[in-house]
């Protein structure tokens, strides 16, 4: 008998599985919408030039292959911090942020979970939006953490639920831990306004909750950096306490790079350097010291000027080509082909997804009869569509919902 013998087969990866679906399906109008990833005009992987020159001058200097520090490439920890908090964040200029270098953004997460589930005094609960991004609910438990949610979208409006929102906020119990989606929410494109973060921050304080952002799409949401970062520093300005993860997979297009940070705002330097120690605690035996390559790609953009503006305007032409991709979808449905239903949903929502509204039988029949592949809730990568193929999308799903 095999030591294994008894290992249950789990489920496939809800959406590594549609890439596969994708992969085998070999009809020349196939589209993957599935997975969250970037993809230019001809639907190719898209590499920065930003990140093509960091590249460059990183070869040229030939640097050397040594161990990063346990919480990573210090000039890289530096930069990313200013990008999240603003060069004038009063936390970063008291020296009493405490940041780490993470494997990406889920790296961050987990990392941040388990320094909660640790050292957070006064809960072991998050609550996560409903709904949310599939990932965060398993990372969270095995980081030790208790899940819970609250209300999020609304399935009547395709919009946020704001009402519900509010009232499971103030309903939680005090202390507790909330996730919050700093922009471009995944899986919905539904943010809240400037006026409801304050609203939400308002919340946050009177109920003493303990704010975690999980910035993944800084930039990829309006197309402005400084923007997309409202939320998250209009909590700092307040007083708020905050854990932050940071993700350079979308903004960068370092993806398989694996370039991220999480970061806890302190009240002072020498409380900044003891939750530095417990983040090297964590991270010593979980993967000794974080990967050295796309942390220098990160930090030649960040702290070059030029680069920096290239890549800014980068982020910007992503951005751009992904609002364009929504203005001309809306249109195509609700003006030329008059599709049954309200579309405006799709021009209102923002960043890399868009929460359609299909159901899963219609996305059943999408996928095996017009070889169009997105998760069956409904979520399409705006991403994947391009001028060549958007008309065909738009008149397979005006098929699928008559
Ligand atoms: N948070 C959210 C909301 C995401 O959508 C993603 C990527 N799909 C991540 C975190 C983490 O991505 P990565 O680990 O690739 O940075």
């Amino acid at each position: 008998l095999s030591t294994w013998s008894a290992v249950p087969a789990g489920p496939p990866d809800p959406i590594l599985g549609i890439t596969e679906a994708f992969k085998a399906d070999k009809d020349s109008r196939r589209i993957n919408l599935g997975v969250g990833a970037y993809r230019d005009e001809d639907g190719k992987p898209y590499v920065l030039n930003a990140v093509k020159k960091a590249e460059e001058k990183i070869t040229a200097a030939k640097l050397d292959k040594e161990y990063l520090p346990i919480t990573g490439l210090s000039g890289f920890t530096s930069n990313a911090a200013k990008l999240a908090y603003g060069a004038d964040s009063v936390p970063r200029n008291q020296n009493a942020i405490a940041v780490t270098q993470t494997i990406s953004g889920t790296g961050a997460l987990r990392i941040g979970g388990t320094f909660l589930a640790r050292h957070y005094p006064h809960s072991k609960t998050i609550y996560v939006p409903t709904p949310t991004w599939g990932n965060h609910i398993p990372l969270f438990k095995d980081s030790g953490l208790e899940v819970k949610f609250y209300r999020y979208f609304d399935k009547k409006t395709v919009g946020l639920d704001f009402e519900g929102l509010k009232e499971d906020l103030q309903n939680a119990p005090e202390g507790a831990i909330v996730l919050l989606h700093a922009c471009a929410h995944n899986p919905t494109g539904v943010d809240p306004t400037q006026s409801q973060w304050k609203d939400i921050s308002d919340i946050v304080a009177e109920k003493k909750l303990f704010p975690f952002f999980d910035m993944a799409y800084q930039g990829f949401a309006s197309g402005s950096t400084d923007r997309d970062a409202f939320a998250v520093r209009y909590f700092v300005s307040q007083g708020h306490q905050i854990a932050l993860s940071q993700s350079f997979a979308k903004n960068m297009g370092l993806y398989g790079e694996r370039v991220g940070a999480f970061s806890l705002t302190t009240a002072s330097e020498e409380e900044r350097k003891r939750v530095d120690s417990q983040l090297k605690i964590i991270v010593r035996p979980m993967y000794s010291n974080p990967p050295l390559h796309g942390a220098h790609i990160a930090n030649t953009i960040l702290s070059d000027p030029e680069l920096y503006q290239e890549w800014e305007g980068e982020v910007k032409g992503m951005a751009d080509r992904i609002i364009n991709m929504r203005e001309r979808l809306y249109q195509l449905l609700s003006n030329d082909f008059r599709t049954p239903g309200e579309w405006s949903h799709v021009k209102s929502q923002i960043g890399m997804f868009s929460f359609t509204g299909l159901n899963k039988e219609q996305c059943k029949v999408l996928a095996e009869k017009a070889h169009i592949y997105m998760t069956m809730d409904g979520r399409i990568s705006m991403a994947g569509l391009n001028g060549r193929n958007i008309e065909y999308f738009a008149k397979s799903v005006d098929a699928a919902v008559r």
